[in-house]
């Protein structure tokens, strides 16, 4: 929704496009605790971190 929380708690890893839209612009690695705190503080709660070797 463009609230820009995730960008706040990671910015690099979420950035907002020109629409406003959040989108992935960074590694997850070396970023994880900044991402999980993105995660939980997400209000819509449309970020999930997915162990991709699983
Ligand atoms: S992903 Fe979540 S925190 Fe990031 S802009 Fe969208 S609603 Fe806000």
């Amino acid at each position: 929704m463009g609230s820009g929380n995730c960008v706040y708690w990671a910015p690099n890893v979420f950035q907002l496009d020109d629409d406003g839209i959040a989108v992935v612009c960074g590694d997850l690695a070396g970023n994880e605790e900044a991402v999980r705190v993105a995660m939980v503080n997400c209000p819509t709660s449309a970020i999930h971190i997915v162990d991709a070797s699983a």
